[in-house]
């Protein structure tokens, strides 16, 4: 890396002396750990153009997100097995790479944008009266877009699976996969039966320099909540993070850029998968996929794995013919299987994202400013922007009973500092937020700092659905997120308890100290009620709840009896052969928290039946020894 005289000509007094070497030294210094950032030799080599119509892998996995990177290296161990992976997207770049800019990636091709169907019952006060979801569209899927945080649910959320007939599903059978993939960089959990160090996926601690970390912390302590590890279930946690030396740590780098000359292994990326084909035995024969604008059929030996997420799975099933018949025969699909389930089930992490807390501007004491925290981060990979500005806090609290032994809501907490010109504008946008009430919180961020408060319900009981939205197999599906749809309002109770519970943390001393409260704007329908009232609040949440982009469940897991259940307890879809579902779409319930942990131990279950059902030589497991 030099400089040229383009430097030379800008710097009229020249560039000789000692200042001047020490000028380029520093901006050499720079450019060069720019460009230590890897770009596509860091993984796989593509091989999407040298495909031809009629090639032929013994494995097929479609999607090479969070749980299909695992299953794509976890099968190709196997040298005997010539496995393809096929993405629909490209690689990852720095930009996907430097944690703090994940808001910049959003509104990129290399995310899927799914703009949700219009119902009157949330979402009102987004632009068209719309949530958007977004999910990553490149190598390691939405784990190289998400917030990166590791959090894996809770024990009854995997024994509810195998107690509603999924064997081999219970926490304590589950444990194993989640240790295989780790490696736990954080001391506190070194010899803890609860995690593993080893495993290709490195979890870290990364702590928040915003000061509001600091306030939270010293909050919870006033209302008498405890500061947990993540193997406990009540109180505010802070999590581990997928970040490794101030990286994010996606399932592309994981799994596949640590064995990029694997032989056995091939990848297509910008490779866009529109259907799986069967033989007349309902037998899978391979899949079609479109490669700039080619569209080419290629065979399997073996089986086909979908791991196209929760959105993307479904549709892929519908669109191969396997779904509900009526629904198909709307979009002119021949029908192979009739199987109701396809993308019912849908649900998803309901939250208030846009419930603002303002702080006044001393609570920025000790922060750096962007530029310091951007020269600290390109010469040693740490500060502010190892985060995503979602601090690793998050409490899990039963808002209906506070000795019970599992939560009901967790909230995520976003920090922006004052004036912050990226990461909030990216936000409102990027979320759909309405121009005239993001100005009110633009205004409100000029001397003060801002914190969102994402309540969230982890067990909502409202479910969506997706649905083919036309004949084009590439086109977007449409989605229903069912938000609020569930007529008992049980999931609404639970976010005024979060909103009550929150105003309780803004009394405390310490937010006191920085008068802490809440951002007023707007609403689309509640104006006419009592600002604070129950009413209000019940209202609000119709106007501005979204979801934190969690979808899971479309292809659901489940015995042969559930009428909904899409594939068996070995991901194996019913009526047909050779054909598996593997990502966060075959939870039969979403776990009660965040969905990435979930989404790599999912890849790395499958990967094992897999072996075991043909016979393939597998590693021992760890053992699990704890009893949390
Ligand atoms: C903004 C955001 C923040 C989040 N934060 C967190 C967090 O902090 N912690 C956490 O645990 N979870 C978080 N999540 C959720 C979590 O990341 C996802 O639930 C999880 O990664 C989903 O894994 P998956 O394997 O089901 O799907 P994905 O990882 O999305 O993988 C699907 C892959 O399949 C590809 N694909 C789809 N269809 C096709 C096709 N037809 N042909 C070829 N390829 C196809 C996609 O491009 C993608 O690469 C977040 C999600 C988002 C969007």
């Amino acid at each position: 890396m030099s400089c040229s005289g383009g430097l030379t000509d800008a710097c009229p007094l020249g560039l000789a002396g000692e200042s001047s070497t020490l000028m380029l030294t520093l901006l050499n210094t720079l450019l060069a750990a720019k460009c230590s950032f890897p770009g596509p030799e860091a993984f796989p080599k593509n091989v999407a153009t040298t495909l031809q119509d009629g090639d032929r892998y013994d494995m097929i996995v479609v999607g090479a997100g969070s749980s299909g990177a695992v299953v794509a290296n976890r099968l190709s161990e196997n040298p005997h097995w010539k496995v393809l992976l096929l993405e629909a997207g490209g690689y990852p770049n720095s930009d996907t790479q430097i944690p703090n800019l994940y808001f910049g990636v959003h509104g990129t091709d290399k995310n899927w944008l799914y703009v949700l169907e219009k119902v009157n019952t949330s979402c009102k006060g987004y632009v068209n009266g719309q949530c958007n979801w977004i999910g990553g569209k490149l190598l390691g899927g939405t784990s190289t877009t998400n917030t990166m945080l590791y959090v894996r649910g809770f024990a009854q959320d995997y024994d509810g699976w195998a107690n509603s007939g999924n064997k081999g599903w219970s926490w304590a059978e589950v444990m194993p996969y989640f240790l295989k993939s780790e490696n736990v960089t954080w001391e506190k959990y070194f010899n803890n039966p609860f995690h593993s160090r080893g495993g290709l996926l490195t979890t870290s601690y990364q702590r928040s320099d915003f000061n509001v970390r600091n306030i939270l912390i010293e909050a919870a302590k006033e209302m008498g909540y405890p500061i947990i590890n993540d193997y406990e279930h009540l109180g505010l946690l802070e999590t581990l993070m997928t970040v490794q030396d101030g990286r994010r740590e996606s399932t592309a780098f994981a799994f596949l850029s640590e064995i990029k000359t694997r032989p056995n292994l091939h990848i297509a990326t910008d490779a866009h998968v529109g259907k799986v084909v069967f033989d007349r035995h309902r037998r899978v024969k391979g899949i079609t996929v479109r490669i700039q604008n080619k569209t080419l059929n290629i065979h399997t030996k073996g089986e086909v794995i979908i791991s196209g997420g929760a959105i993307q799975s479904p549709q892929l099933l519908l669109n191969s013919g396997i779904g509900p018949k009526s629904h198909l025969k709307d979009f002119e699909v021949r029908n192979i299987v009739n199987l109701p389930g396809v993308g019912e089930n849908l649900q998803d992490h309901l939250a208030t994202f846009l419930l603002l807390v303002q702080l006044d501007g001393a609570a920025e004491a000790g922060l750096k400013s962007r530029l310091d925290s951007t020269y600290q981060y390109y010469t040693t990979n740490t500060g502010h922007y190892t985060s995503v500005g979602v601090t690793n806090l998050v409490y899990f609290l039963n808002t209906k009973n506070r000795s019970a032994e599992f939560p009901n809501l967790q909230i995520h907490f976003m920090e922006y500092r004052m004036n912050d010109d990226f990461l909030l504008p990216n936000m409102l946008t990027g979320m759909g937020f309405s121009q005239k009430a993001g100005k009110i919180v633009m205004d409100a961020n000029k001397d003060s700092v801002l914190f969102t408060l994402a309540l969230t319900l982890l067990y909502p009981d409202s479910r969506g659905k997706v649905q083919l939205g036309s004949k084009d197999p590439y086109a977007n599906p449409k989605v229903f997120s069912g938000y609020l749809t569930d007529m008992t309002e049980a999931d609404i109770d639970i976010l005024l308890d979060g909103v009550r519970f929150a105003q309780k943390m803004l009394n405390t001393t310490i937010f006191q100290k920085f008068n802490g409260k809440f951002i007023r704007y707007p609403t689309i329908s509640c104006d006419g009620h009592e600002y604070d009232s129950d009413d209000f609040w019940r209202c609000y949440f119709r106007d501005y709840c979204g979801g934190i982009y969690h979808p899971a469940g479309t292809c659901k897991m489940g015995p042969k009896s559930d009428p909904e259940a899409v594939v068996d307890e070995r991901l194996r879809v019913y009526g047909v052969k050779g054909l598996r579902v593997a990502d966060c779409s075959i939870m039969p319930k979403i776990v009660g928290g965040n969905t990435l942990a979930p989404a790599v131990m999912i890849g790395e279950k499958v990967a094992d039946m897999i072996k075991e059902d043909w016979n393939v030589q597998r590693d021992a497991l760890p053992k699990y020894t704890g009893r949390y």
